[in-house]
């Protein structure tokens, strides 16, 4: 459902992403992981559109994401983001939060929008906090309701960078186990960012190591953990666990 096919991408002459082959199944879970500042953001934001591309093609779902045809509204729908910092709308509900883009962009009926938005609430375990603005909830429920609202979507693909790195630490549980259930009980294609590695370990379908915006493993979650195959990985690993 993601194809890169030499990929590179520049921030005016700094060379951020080095020949990107690589390929993504639908309903794989896919986790990234490498230093700070190998390009891993990056990645993630060219598969929406979020950045644009200078060599090589990326297509996701189908459709060009390079192309000046492609429609990136129509992309964005198909393909979800859930970032560090939550990026709720801080004036409208829980609610209202889950319910804006199904009402603006699905034109979803209000009846079925709520009900939606309801069972969703019940998955990610906040029914009881619909009323309440964003700025009464904590930051790992705040999380949880930002996934429920890409999942209001009902996107193909979920894009998550680094989900967990801005919550207190006793918060990441919860949020990593919404995101286990995803991975676990839906279709949904998943690429993940995060430092997390128990939930790499126990989640992914594979793993992508990233160095210097050049991915330099790509390997079954298992055979990664196992047999990391460059001194880069190995390094990094013994760092972050
Ligand atoms: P982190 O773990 O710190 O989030 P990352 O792997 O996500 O790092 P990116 O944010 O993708 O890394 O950045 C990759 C490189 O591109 C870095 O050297 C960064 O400084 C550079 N970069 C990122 N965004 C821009 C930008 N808008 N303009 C110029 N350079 C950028
Ligand atoms: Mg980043």
């Amino acid at each position: 459902i993601i194809k890169f096919k030499d990929v590179d991408k520049y921030y005016g002459d700094f060379h951020a992403l080095h020949d990107i082959n690589l390929e993504i199944d639908a309903g794989e879970t896919v986790v990234l992981i490498g230093p700070s500042g190998s390009g891993k953001s990056t990645l993630l934001r060219t598969i929406n559109g979020l950045e644009t591309i200078q060599k090589g093609s990326l297509v996701v779902d189908g459709a060009d994401v390079s192309s000046s045809q492609t429609n990136l509204n129509q992309l964005r729908t198909d393909v979800g983001m859930v970032f560090q910092h939550f990026n709720l709308y801080n004036n409208k509900t829980i609610l209202e939060n889950i319910m804006l883009a199904p009402r603006l962009v699905l034109k979803r009926k209000p009846e079925e929008n709520e009900k939606i938005a309801q069972q969703l609430l019940k998955r990610v375990d906040l029914s009881d906090q619909a009323p309440k603005y964003p700025a009464q909830l904590s930051g790992g429920q705040q999380q949880r309701i930002a996934i429920a609202r890409s999942l209001a979507m009902d996107p193909k693909v979920l894009l998550f960078d680094e989900p967990t790195s801005a919550l207190d630490p006793e918060m990441v549980g919860s949020v990593l186990s919404v995101m286990r259930d995803i991975a676990k009980n839906s279709d949904m294609t998943m690429l993940v960012v995060t430092h997390e590695m128990e939930f790499a370990q126990a989640v992914a379908d594979r793993v992508i190591f990233m160095a210097d915006g050049r991915i330099m493993e790509d390997e079954h979650t298992d055979t990664f953990f196992a047999h990391p195959k460059s001194e880069r990985a190995r390094k990094f690993l013994s760092q972050v666990e």
